[in-house]
């Protein structure tokens, strides 16, 4: 999706992905198969870039100080992907930054979390997070009691309170290296209760202006503390007490962004190309109300990529498909994502449900 904006702006791409049939492979100008995570690929991939930037945090950042250090211009900065990649370092920077978040404890290993967990304040259920290696989920466990204990992997990590939250919030923002920022007014997000992943995004949220104020200033003064340069996803909790607090940001284009394609006036995929060429920023102003509908492989099916009801779902007006050219599929798996626009939120959640029951991600 970022490349098909580099096309309509002449920029000239190179792209990396460890998958040989990666679909960016036909996007690009130059594909290179490679490692994200060695330090020598991905410096020699970067040695003749003039800006580089990336759409998962787990890369070299060891590689990327380099580039940075021979002129490349590397955006989000490598430091920016240290404190993201690491739950404990990024919730440690919320706290010394003073941005609310969820009470927390931090630990090195499961003897060091079971020994604070008897002293501390946090009972019963309450949230792990594994420091690093954590995606969509993945490394996310609600504790319900003592015995879910066993089940938990002995790495680092924190353990944080089970925010009863209202709604999930998300705030896009775009710094550009002038310092020139700008966000998109917020959405709300439901997750899949067990895959623990975005299933839908609903745009423009219907809370409060002044929650909607409050969450834009909380994304907006991250940007600036981190003097980012490039997209921020801000993810939020919003609590029947009122408050908003931060659960986790992302230095990229993002799931919470997509619906901006057709919603808004200038998509997040645009913003970030300009934000990083240090162009003008774009317009995030609404165009028609939108909910995003994360395209996700059925459970029960792995192997080559079958859509069951894309024709049905195309006949729909506001109806937006967009599958990201994965050969193979299997259950939660991100294939794709579909938008729908309409005069009103309300009827965008009408046909999102009818979309939803249509439209099918199985195997041959
Ligand atoms: P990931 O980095 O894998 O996306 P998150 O930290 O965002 O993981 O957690 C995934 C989901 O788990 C959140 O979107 C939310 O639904 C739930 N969650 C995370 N932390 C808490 C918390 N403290 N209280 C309640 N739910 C939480």
């Amino acid at each position: 999706m970022l490349l098909s904006d580099t096309r309509r702006y002449d920029i000239t791409t190179k792209v990396m992905d460890p998958s040989g049939s990666a679909p960016c492979r036909i996007g690009s100008n130059e594909f290179v198969q490679g490692s994200l995570n060695d330090y020598q690929t991905v410096l020699d991939f970067g040695t003749d870039c003039d800006v580089l930037t990336i759409e998962i945090e787990n890369v070299n950042t060891d590689a990327l100080h380099e580039l940075q250090n021979q002129g490349v211009k590397v955006f989000p900065k490598p430091e920016t992907l240290e404190l993201i990649k690491n739950k404990v370092l990024q919730k440690n920077f919320y706290q010394k930054k003073n941005i609310p978040t969820a009470p927390f404890f931090s630990f090195t290993k499961k003897a060091q979390m079971e020994q604070e967990l008897a002293k501390s304040k946090l009972s019963f259920p309450f949230v792990w997070k594994a420091a690093t290696g954590g995606y969509d989920g993945k490394g996310v466990s609600i504790v319900k009691t003592e015995n879910d204990l066993s089940a938990l992997p002995d790495c680092e990590g924190l353990i944080e309170e089970l925010i009863p939250f209202e709604k999930e919030l998300a705030v896009v923002c775009a710094r550009s290296e002038k310092g020139e920022i700008t966000s998109y007014p917020m959405v709300e997000m439901d997750f899949h209760p067990t895959a623990n992943l975005v299933e839908y995004v609903f745009s423009p949220s219907l809370l409060d202006q002044n929650i909607q104020t409050k969450a834009k200033k909380i994304a907006e003064d991250i940007c600036q503390q981190l003097n980012h340069v490039g997209l921020l996803a801000v993810e939020m909790f919003y609590t029947a007490t009122g408050d908003v607090l931060i659960n986790e940001i992302a230095p990229r284009v993002h799931n919470s962004g997509h619906l901006s394609i057709e919603g808004n006036n200038c998509s997040q995929f645009d913003m970030h190309l300009r934000a990083i060429l240090n162009l003008p920023l774009g317009n995030t102003d609404i165009v028609l109300p939108s909910v995003m509908i994360n395209l996700t492989g059925e459970e029960g099916f792995e192997g080559p990529v079958r859509y069951e009801g894309v024709e049905k779902i195309m006949a729909l007006s506001g109806v937006h498909i967009h599958l990201y050219g994965k050969a193979e599929t299997r259950p939660f798996r991100k294939m794709g994502h579909i938008t729908i626009t309409a005069p009103s939120l309300e009827e965008a959640r009408a046909k999102a449900k009818i979309v939803k029951e249509t439209i099918k991600v199985k195997s041959q």
